[in-house]
């Protein structure tokens, strides 16, 4: 594998490199084929206690940080596989770490750890509003003992794969508060203990094997005890708990901006064209050269974002940045590897025209780069703002 010195925690790697090696390419290519889940990694996975990383020890978890965490699902996507199918788990439950109660803490937390219970749908993004996320539409009324929750999302992923929901409503309707942010509360919603008619679940057909969902709730019912949190605080919490996902995610596409950078190199140096190998000529030499200059250089802002994150410091921008910069490394090193591959880019058992498609969702979510860009604008540069 290409490597250099300064690569941080290798022992962690090497663990999850072998993991990751029960699982080839023909494993991945035949779930891309089929459409489904990698039931059978995900579950080694947490077995291993992967997906644990950021439970603290005292909730059975591993307590490690997200700088360790990201080399974990870094390495995943170096390996050729996708963490998006379980990414989530990792991080989701941070809202109830962070916000929830301890009684919420000690019920759930521990069951998440040990594997016992899978968190890691979230319902944020909704058909009408998309990235205006303070205008979502859902509404969530109190109603005795319990919240009654009634619209709809979209791109919910892993919902069919997941116990439990984190899920993001309005408790008080948007033109009765100051502050558009406020008023939105979050949930957790216990999915098997959902009624057919109370939620309604339609897969969404996507580019690349990603189990995703539009999601209608027709009053479900979610118990008082499951708001996490104050109500009307939970745009707050949400908005917590990107710091980590953003750089999580940018260590997704740096695994898979490697892999391409890889695989480019290999196939350039074993190609014969014209009596010579392919990688001899400088046309071929150098896009592969720049992709790998572009990774190296997101993945110290990976770093650096991870460590702020770590340390307790703020993060806002580097988490930004290194969601940004590392997407558009790994799309460059997409285009790149499969440039190299010429025809054969093409071919699926190659495996590089299934992780391109993987990897250009990192240009739109879990935020989209222009997004970014936005924010950089008016929090960093403080220009004037657009929205
Ligand atoms: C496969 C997949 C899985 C997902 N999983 C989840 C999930 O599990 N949970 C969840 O809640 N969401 C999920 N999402 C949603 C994802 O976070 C959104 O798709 C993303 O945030 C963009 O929102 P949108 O699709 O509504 O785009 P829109 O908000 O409609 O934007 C469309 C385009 O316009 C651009 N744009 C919009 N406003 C501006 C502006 N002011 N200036 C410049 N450009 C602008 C955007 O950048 C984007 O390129 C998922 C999406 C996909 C595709």
């Amino acid at each position: 594998m290409i490597s250099s010195e300064t690569e941080r925690y290798p022992e962690l790697r090497e663990a999850v490199t072998g993991l990751c090696a029960e699982f080839g390419d023909e494993y991945w290519r035949r779930l891309d084929d089929d459409r489904e889940y990698p039931e059978a990694f995900v579950k080694a996975l947490t077995e291993a206690g992967w997906l644990a990383a950021l439970i603290p020890e005292e909730y059975g978890g591993t307590g490690l940080g997200v700088a360790e965490a990201s080399v974990i699902l870094e390495q995943i996507n170096r390996c050729g596989g996708n963490a998006g199918a379980c990414h989530a788990q990792m991080y989701t439950m941070g809202t109830i770490l962070r916000h929830g109660s301890n009684q919420q803490k000690t019920k759930f937390l521990p069951a998440i750890a040990a594997g016992e219970l899978r968190l890691q749908a979230f319902g944020v993004t909704e058909p009408n509003t998309g990235s205006d996320t303070t205008k979502l539409r859902t509404r969530a009324d109190l109603r005795g003992d319990h919240y009654e929750i009634n619209g709809e999302k979209v791109w919910t992923s892993r919902v069919q794969h997941s116990d439990l929901m984190l899920l993001l409503a309005r408790t008080t309707p948007l033109e009765e508060v100051q502050r558009k942010s406020e008023g939105l509360s979050v949930f957790l919603v216990d999915l098997r203990q959902a009624s057919a008619d109370q939620l309604q679940i339609n897969p969404i057909q996507t580019m690349m094997n990603h189990e995703t969902n539009q999601v209608f709730f027709n009053g479900l019912e979610v118990p008082k005890e499951n708001l996490i949190g104050e109500e009307g605080r939970g745009f707050r919490y949400i908005l917590d708990g990107m710091n980590a996902e953003r750089v999580l995610i940018a260590a997704e596409c740096i695994g898979d901006g490697y892999w391409f950078v890889q695989r480019a190199r290999d196939y350039a140096g074993e190609r014969v064209v014209f009596g010579r190998p392919i990688g001899q000529n400088q046309g071929i030499q150098f896009p592969i050269a720049r992709a790998y200059i572009s990774l190296r250089s997101a993945d110290l802002m990976r770093y650096q974002a991870a460590d702020l994150f770590d340390r307790g410091k703020p993060c806002g921008a580097e988490a930004n940045m290194s969601k940004l910069l590392a997407a558009d490394a790994s799309w460059e090193a997409a285009n790149v590897a499969l440039q190299t591959h010429g025809g054969f880019g093409f071919a699926r058992d190659y495996d590089v025209e299934r992780k391109f498609r993987e990897t250009r969702l990192y240009q739109v979510a879990p935020i989209s780069t222009n997004l970014i860009l936005s924010y950089v604008a008016e929090h960093v540069l403080q220009l004037p703002r657009s929205y």
